[in-house]
């Protein structure tokens, strides 16, 4: 009596429970089942996979994909434990795999081993991106101008800078359609022709952001999908009369623009070292921009003259230094020329 409770019925190895013993259930049991061919759907133009019907731009080599797909069609047994998997790939075609996979484990203490072998296939539709781009889709418009001027070339290219920072964080962040159709330089100024509503209005606030001025918000009717009315939006922004790095005359001084607050001016005096805001009516005129500043090098101090360089033709100028200015000779200071004047920055 007691012997037989203590082997298995079907092995007669010892069970200590005098049950079917963990080997000869392993055997019995179904513990690894795969399918004859996994696939995946890429889109050729930008690498983006759809994946349970939705794009997305999580990008793998090829060969890491086709591991992972192998990974998550294979099914094993929830009590299969110690799990190894080997996967060896063989490409047959450019967008078809053949994968042998082994796999061991050991189920209720007893250890297995498997294989099976599927075919891994690639398959190639154009995402809803890229078409939506060939098809030259959009949903706004930014248009970025100035203040009674076109807006300078550093502005435009911070512009597009701004524009495309903008596109790449809302892409990263998940956004697909947030794309920039295109960007068109106009004789006024620049617009950005974008792929959605929430694109064109995270730029138009970026823009403003960074370089002042302010943006109002033009809808306008373009038809009817499934039902709803469909709006293009215009954006249209207008950048401040003076722009930071503007360098302006305000009654005799010259002052670097900070920023454009209403109808306000936050300046820097070079002279005093002082920020303070200014109407813009004061303004007299724009005295230039402080990039196109050049380094000039300090020849002499004389009390509170400096005698300096002109880099590009040597000649010795002299510029008044403010009161309490280190600046000796050997050094270099940055110099805007407004007109005959020597603007000394910083
Ligand atoms: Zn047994
Ligand atoms: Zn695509």
């Amino acid at each position: 009596m007691h012997i037989r409770e203590s082997i298995c019925p079907l092995c007669g190895n010892p069970s200590p429970s005098g049950e079917v013993c963990g080997q000869c259930r392993a055997l019995s049991t179904r513990w690894l089942e795969c399918p004859p061919r996994v696939s995946t759907v890429l889109c050729p133009t930008c690498g983006a996979r759809k994946d349970a019907g939705g794009w997305s731009d999580l990008q793998l080599e090829r060969e890491e994909l086709a591991r992972q797909l192998i990974k998550r069609a294979i099914w094993l047994h929830p009590d299969l434990r110690d799990v190894s998997m080997n996967i060896a790939l063989d490409e047959i075609s450019t967008n078809r795999s053949r994968a042998e996979c082994r796999i061991s484990g050991i189920l209720f203490g007893a250890p297995v081993e498997g294989s099976c072998s599927l075919e891994v296939e690639l398959r190639r539709e154009q995402c809803d991106r890229c078409s939506r781009i060939s098809g030259s889709y959009y949903e706004g418009v930014v248009q970025v101008r100035a203040t009674g001027r076109r807006p300078s070339q550093r502005e435009l290219e911070e512009t597009a800078r701004i524009a495309c920072a903008v596109e790449a964080s809302m892409t990263e962040s998940g956004e697909r359609l947030s794309f920039i159709s295109r960007l068109e330089e106009h004789r006024d100024g620049i617009d950005i022709i974008v792929g959605s509503q929430r694109l064109g209005s995270e730029i138009a606030t970026a823009i403003s952001r960074d370089l002042g001025g302010r943006f109002t918000t033009h809808p306008k009717l373009v038809g009817e999908k499934a039902g709803r009315q469909v709006f293009r939006i215009t954006y249209s922004l207008r950048l401040p009369r003076y722009s930071r790095g503007d360098i302006v005359l305000v009654s005799g001084r010259h002052l670097e623009v900070l920023g454009v607050d209403g109808k306000n001016i936050r300046c820097l005096d070079h002279a005093s070292g002082m920020v303070r805001s200014v109407p813009e009516r004061q303004v007299e005129r724009k005295a230039g921009h402080k990039g196109d500043a050049l380094e000039w090098m300090v020849a002499y101090r004389d009390g509170d003259l400096l005698g300096v360089l002109d880099p590009r033709t040597g000649v010795t100028k002299e510029v008044r230094i403010p009161r309490g200015k280190e600046t000796s000779a050997g050094t270099t200071v940055r110099i805007l020329e407004d007109g005959d004047l020597l603007v000394l920055l910083e």
